[in-house]
């Protein structure tokens, strides 16, 4: 069975209708790992929710999704990111609030942890540095985890000498899932911040042991049209442009 992988949708309904559509075109997905960040920054997180919860899913909640709904306070958001959660607040329903709530901070699935930061600080931690990923070896005990939050592709893979070695993934790339602990990151479907505009995702496949990632075009210029229509911040509108 295959299981689509994606992360920090970031209320981005273009880029999550054109992921799903490549879900489907490669065989489709029994169900959606979703690693938090489904609203926050975009124009539609209303709409995002929703198509989500047309699926199968499992998700964890992400700093953005419990900061609309007032859960976790935006003292260390940048004012761009406090602006667009206010925003944000204003355009969910009830059952879009419920939905974000009952987010769990931690889910495991088969192999897999799903955090949206780190199984150490699950809400907030940039998991980006080889040495980060060898503190947080200890704070999860399925032999895969599955972060967002940095909204970058990447690997670590903890090596036969205990240490962590971590790289980018690019377009295509395939994971052979063997013995050694991996923290896999699928990138940004929503706003990724790898330098590559398009949005980023990831399927799993349980028969062949793999977690492919992929890159996916959509309609830059529509998202933004529906930003600056929603009066966000200059700043968010023009960084979809350049992918970081
Ligand atoms: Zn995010």
């Amino acid at each position: 069975m295959h299981y689509a992988i994606i992360a920090d949708i970031h209320a981005n309904l273009s880029a999550f209708t054109v992921v799903l559509d490549d879900i489907q075109r490669r065989g489709g997905a029994s169900e959606l790992w979703c690693l938090g960040d489904v609203v926050g920054y975009g124009p539609d997180p209303h709409g995002c929710i929703e198509l989500l919860r047309h699926y199968k899913f499992l998700c964890v909640a992400g700093n953005h999704d419990w900061a609309a709904i007032g859960k976790i306070d935006t003292a260390t958001f940048n004012p761009d990111a406090a602006a667009a959660c206010l925003w944000t607040a204003r355009q969910l329903g009830p059952e879009d609030k419920a939905c974000l709530e009952g987010l769990p901070e931690r889910v495991e699935v088969a192999d897999f942890t799903l955090v949206h930061g780190s199984p150490r600080e699950p809400i907030w931690e940039y998991l980006v540095t080889e040495e980060q990923a060898g503190e947080n070896e200890a704070y999860f005990d399925t032999r895969f985890c599955l972060v967002g939050h940095s909204h970058v592709p990447l690997v670590f893979e903890l090596m036969d000498d205990s240490t962590w070695v971590g790289r980018w993934l690019a377009d295509g790339e395939t994971l052979v899932l063997g013995g050694r602990r991996l923290i896999i990151n699928p990138g940004g479907v929503g706003q990724p911040r790898d330098g590559d505009p398009r949005a980023a995702y990831a399927i799993y496949d349980d028969e062949t042991g793999t977690v492919s990632v992929y890159r996916v075009a959509y309609n830059i210029e529509a998202t933004q049209a529906r930003m600056k229509a929603c009066g966000l911040p200059p700043r968010l509108i023009s960084r979809l442009s350049h992918g970081h």
